[in-house]
């Protein structure tokens, strides 16, 4: 019999991330699919499990200590294995993030068993666990079972709802730990002002720039600097993520007149990221097949442009509005100023 211990790092006095709790969701339906045993293995210098202490795990274990704060593989992976093997698991799964995705192939490797990357499902047949994974830029979805054991996973975020229940109280069982080899020390973090980063995400909503903010518009203008303030001034409100077509942050390298914020980190599509939102919305693009591959995971799909016949208005959003989207986002965010009042 299976037993699926769910693994993340904590931070101090933050509750677990989104990410985290859909990844918790998703091992306890697995759990539950296969009438396996479930466990909860926590780290950090103060794991607190109260907070999902209904989520039915059978057992909670916790490595605790300073040294257990910092992102750093030595100890995130000690942590991992020591929390892995306390628990007996044939199954581990974490949340895809910085943390996990950096130690998840070490930890198999310690533990004899296998590991595989940006999970985006995971099932139950002929009563043996399979997991879903997307290949060759997310055009094939691949469904595979391992016989190996442990098998370690990282799961994608936005797959699954997160988990929410009551906080409790949660008997946690605390797990020893002593890391050999740490070399790194962390002295700090550098990070851009939260204003600063465009790339979000948790965000209900993808906002997509094209080049046609970049172009002549029909007064015979280019009009950079309002592009910037109307794109800013929605994200700021909206909280957004902001994603690009390719043409648009390739003008940079072509020495053009262009949005500095946007970097090919914001590129969406076949050569871009494939990012999971709940909406989105296009500005100024064409939605040619290259770039609409990108919003796969997309819900919601809604794009403004002033080309009638463009790839949009052929099947590929669910809403066309063929309008000069300055004018519609200058509206968008008054009435957004006027209702949240910022
Ligand atoms: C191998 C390969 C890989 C590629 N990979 C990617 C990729 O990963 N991602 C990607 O994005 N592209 C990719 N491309 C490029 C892709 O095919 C398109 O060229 C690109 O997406 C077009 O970008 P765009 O729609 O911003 O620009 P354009 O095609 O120039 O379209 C601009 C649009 O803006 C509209 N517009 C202008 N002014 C306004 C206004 N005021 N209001 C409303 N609408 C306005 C115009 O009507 C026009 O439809 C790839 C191409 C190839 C060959």
């Amino acid at each position: 019999m299976e037993t699926i211990l769910f693994l993340s790092p904590t931070e101090a006095g933050s509750p677990l991330s989104k990410n985290a709790l859909e990844a918790l969701a998703t091992a306890k339906q697995l759990a539950e699919a296969l009438g396996a045993t479930f466990s909860v293995g926590l780290w950090g210098d103060a794991p607190n499990a109260d907070a999902i202490a209904s989520c039915g795990a059978a057992k909670f274990y916790a490595v605790t200590g300073a040294e257990f704060a910092q992102p750093r593989y030595a100890t995130d992976a000690a942590a991992a294995e020591a929390l892995a093997r306390a628990a007996g698991a044939t199954m581990i799964i974490g949340p895809s993030g910085s943390r996990w995705n950096r130690i998840s192939a070490g930890v198999a490797h310690r533990l004899g068993g296998r590991a595989d990357g940006h999970v985006t499902g995971l099932s139950v047949s002929d009563g043996a666990p399979k997991i879903a994974r997307w290949y060759y830029r997310q055009r094939m979805e691949g469904i595979l079972s391992r016989i190996q054991r442990p098998w370690v996973l990282a799961v994608e975020s936005g797959i699954a709802p997160a988990w929410q229940g009551a906080p409790g109280t949660a008997a946690v069982e605390a797990v020893a730990c002593t890391p050999t080899g740490v070399r790194s020390k962390v002295s700090g973090i550098e990070s851009q002002a939260a204003d600063q980063q465009t790339i979000r995400p948790d965000a209900e909503l993808l906002f997509v720039t094209g080049a046609g903010w970049t172009k002549k518009q029909p007064d015979g203008q280019v009009k950079i600097a309002e592009a910037e303030k109307l794109i800013l001034g929605f994200l700021r409100i909206a909280r957004a993520s902001l994603g690009s077509t390719k043409s648009l942050v390739d003008l940079s390298g072509e020495g053009q007149s262009t949005l500095p914020f946007l970097t090919h980190m914001n590129q969406v599509g076949q050569t871009g990221s494939t990012p999971r939102h709940a909406k989105g919305l296009s500005t100024c693009c064409h939605g040619e097949e290259p770039h609409t591959v990108g919003w796969r995971f997309i819900g919601e799909r809604r794009a403004i442009s002033l080309d009638a016949n463009c790839g949009w208005a052929r099947g590929k959003a669910d809403v066309l509005y063929v309008a000069d989207a300055f004018a519609v986002m200058e509206k968008v965010n008054a009435l957004l100023a006027q209702k949240t009042g910022a």
